[in-house]
């Protein structure tokens, strides 16, 4: 007997609660996760989403009511939805609760608290010329809240009563004369209503022009891919997706705009306002859930067509979507780091195949796994090689950081790169300074002659532990720190390590004259600091700006002539095997920056290593040639997009408990290795890359499989046994395919 699990109500508190029906013979083949039904529920009639099928009771088959039919009608958006949860839970593998809570667009029960804000209602320069006439009049109250008005367009009621010490009284009277008005529900607020909309005017180049032809006639033709979009740093990438999206809106269609949240700065989001005005509508993690059901629902109800966000703007509930964008489609965030662990990329494709949908991946330096999709002729390869008005890419020069330490420069900086700094500093224009930091735990190296220490086991670089111990994250293989570097005997060995804060200091005592801003962690802490930032930069408020990854990202800056990248190896050996890819996309991304204005741009890499492929790929800008040796490396190691990738993360707060369940899984999964006989790589259980966060110690199992359905097999059987079974009753295991880091 086949039973289906359903749910009667879509808000957070009731997904936990199915109710199990069996299905009749009539509907075996009708139904399936997400179909909408009708049930029998004590003696009324209910409709439900059907969350999972099973052919486990879960009570007394004899009390188990049949389904009654099919809900006759439309397919509910919700419906597809619930379908695509089920295809995440199956691939990446979570509770059907938690990949429901992914995509639905659920309201919580209990009443968010209503907000009131004072919004401006005439144009600015009426503004200015009302204000002129209040100051004159001395309306000081009304006065203060107008300058405010002018300024921010929205404010807090709250804010305008208490900080700003206006009364009720002459917030009415400005209503009433049609200057604002209180808008007291936050329901279906447009977050992008109260931006100032540009006209829009620009010509697509040539080349530009020859990508939008080709995914447009598809798109006539009624033809469906996946594109990839390979496009130098500046090549006018945005404006072909602007194009596709008028298309498809002209299709009566809508389209998903998926950017890191990093990158969906006011300046990009200005881009798509200024050509779709109040059609656009985007998403970010500040949202509230209620906030984000709303403007799923503006969706739904057809006020808008263009959703822009990160990952989660994905599940935006069009009615008839036809185009999904995924810009800078190799950034890690596209990857959950929470069950399930789902790529955007992936789900993405599954949900336009539902949907009759287009989807377009841009970068300019495409993940190693799409790129190789591309080659398999899986995804469509599309490209820009030129920037805009032909403006060249940056000039960029290696610097061998051992040669400076020999030549007795012990700075930073070296010798050229504090030339090019003084230049710049002279001509004023502005120059960004790089340090590609990842992850928390540094690598081992010789400062003297860049030797970093290994795992003799896997092809990744031993990390720094308590205790003078050098551990590999990969194989749990241990050593103890050498006194003298094994290549070349020097001392100088030791852990890479050094700050954004650090490198401000020195950039001070070097360049005394120099206006400096910082962009890290610690800065950008609070709200809207990130923006103030790019924007003070881009207003050249100062000359240098120096940060982590955070500042290659979402904004323009065309005064920057110079770009120095500090210590390029720092995101080279890391323990990871995507140490290589990452290095080149930010070094890549990073030069990217320079001379994008009239200027030509320059860079300088600075490096132990300078005959590393990534580094020296991402100095010629040549994207092929990185491909092709890291596509080799790849196949020789059966490391993805080549082979696939799973692991089992076991975590418990009892060691031996957590050890020995860990242990009990990777016997069990040996011996159904065995059995099957298949092409299946399996090691560990090993200790996590941390092995214990907060005294919850993490254990993982590795495994690899040319074919990730094996995987997806495994994943079943592991999930199978430990459901009601003693030993992981204090252990938690998780699933992750194919991770993007560490
Ligand atoms: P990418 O996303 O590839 O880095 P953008 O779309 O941001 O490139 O374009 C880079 C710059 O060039 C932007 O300032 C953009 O307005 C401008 N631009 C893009 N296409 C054109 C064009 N056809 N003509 C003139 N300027 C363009
Ligand atoms: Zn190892
Ligand atoms: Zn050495």
């Amino acid at each position: 007997m086949k039973y289906a699990n359903i749910i009667v109500d879509i808000s957070v508190e009731k997904l936990d609660k199915t109710f199990q029906y069996s299905i009749p013979e009539n509907l075996q083949e009708e139904i399936q996760v997400g179909v909408q039904v009708d049930i029998p529920f004590g003696n009324r009639k209910l409709t439900g989403y059907v969350i999972e099928l099973t052919e486990d009771a879960e009570f007394d088959p004899r009390r188990i009511r049949p389904i009654i039919s099919v809900h006759e009608g439309s397919v509910a958006m919700e419906s597809q939805l619930i379908a695509l949860a089920g295809w995440m839970r199956k691939n990446y593998g979570s509770t059907m609760n938690q990949a429901l809570k992914t995509v639905l667009p659920i309201r919580r029960q209990t009443k968010e608290v209503q907000k009131r804000e004072i919004v401006l209602l005439i144009p600015k320069t009426e503004a200015q010329q009302k204000l002129a006439l209040f100051e004159q009049k001395h309306y000081t109250a009304k006065a203060r809240l107008l300058r405010e008005l002018i300024q921010e367009s929205v404010l807090d009621y709250s804010l305008v009563t208490g900080k700003l010490n206006i009364s009720a009284a002459v917030i009415r009277g400005m209503a009433q004369q049609q200057i604002l008005k209180v808008e007291s529900s936050r329901q279906f607020r447009n977050p992008v209503s109260h931006l100032d909309q540009k006209g829009y005017h620009l010509t697509l180049n040539e080349n530009q022009q020859r990508v939008v032809d080709t995914v447009c006639s598809d798109l006539d033709a009624g033809i469906h891919k996946t594109y990839l979009l390979r496009g130098v740093t500046g090549s006018g990438k945005t404006e072909v997706y602007m194009e596709l999206i008028a298309h498809t809106v002209a299709q009566g269609r809508q389209a998903i705009v998926l950017i890191p949240e990093i990158a969906l700065t006011y300046q990009t989001v200005m881009r798509f306002y200024n050509r779709f005005g109040d059609r656009v509508s985007i998403m970010n993690s500040k949202l509230s859930q209620g906030e984000r059901f709303d403007q799923f629902e503006r969706a739904k109800a057809g006020d808008i067509d263009i959703m822009i966000g990160p990952r989660s703007a994905l599940f935006t509930p069009f009615p008839h979507l036809g185009l999904i964008i995924i810009d800078e489609e190799h950034e890690t965030s596209y990857k959950s780091e929470t069950a399930p662990r789902y790529h955007a990329r992936d789900v993405a494709i599954e949900r336009a195949r539902m949907n009759d949908a287009s989807v377009l991946l841009g970068s300019a330096t495409p993940s190693v796994d799409s790129y190789y999709q591309a080659m398999q002729g899986k995804y469509q390869l599309l490209t820009l090689s030129e920037r805009v008005e032909k403006k060249p890419l940056p000039d960029c020069e290696v610097v061998d950081l051992r040669r400076e330490l020999r030549a007795g420069n012990r700075s930073i900086f070296s010798e050229r790169l504090q030339e090019l700094m003084e230049d710049r500093l002279k001509k004023r224009q502005q120059i960004m300074l790089f340090l590609n930091r990842r992850g928390i735990s540094g690598f081992i190296s010789c400062r003297a002659c860049g030797y970093v220490i290994q795992c003799p086991h896997c092809d990744v670089s031993l990390s720094q532990h308590a205790g003078g111990r050098m551990v590999c994250h990969y194989c749990g293989y241990e050593q103890p720190l050498p006194k003298i570097c094994p290549s070349c005997g020097s001392k100088y060995l030791g852990g890479f390590k050094a700050g954004t804060q650090k490198i401000e200091m020195l950039v001070q005592q070097r360049f005394p004259q120099a206006r400096v801003m910082r962009m890290d962690f610690d800065t950008t802490r609070t709200k809207d600091a990130y923006e103030k930032i790019l924007h003070a930069f881009a207003n050249q408020e100062a000359d240098i700006l120096i940060g982590t990854q955070m500042i290659v990202k979402g904004h323009d800056f065309p005064n920057v002539t110079l770009v120095g990248v500090l210590a390029a190896d720092m995101s080279l050996h890391v323990p990871d095997f995507h140490a290589s890819e990452r290095t080149f996309q930010l070094l890549t991304q990073a030069v990217g920056r320079a001379g994008r204005g009239k200027e030509p741009g320059q860079a300088v890499i600075q490096t132990y290593d300078p005959d590393h492929f990534a580094i020296q790929t991402a100095k010629e800008q040549d994207y092929d040639a990185f491909y092709k040796q890291e596509i080799a490396y790849r196949r020789m190691l059966a490391y993805p997009p080549v082979w696939q990738l799973f692991l089992i993360h076991c975590t418990g707060t009892d060691p031996q408990v957590t050890t020995a369940a860990a242990r009990d899984l990777a016997e069990f999964l040996h011996r159904v290795i065995s059995q099957k006989g298949k092409n299946i790589m399996l090691v560990g259980p090993a200790d996590a890359s941390i092995a214990k966060i907060s005294d919850v110690y993490r254990k993982v199992i590795y495994m690899k499989a040319p074919e990730y359905a094996t995987l997806v097999a495994c994943k079943d059987l592991v999930e199978r046994k430990i459901k009601n079974n003693s030993t992981f009753s204090n252990v938690s295991v998780q699933f992750d395919f194919n991770p993007t880091s560490g």
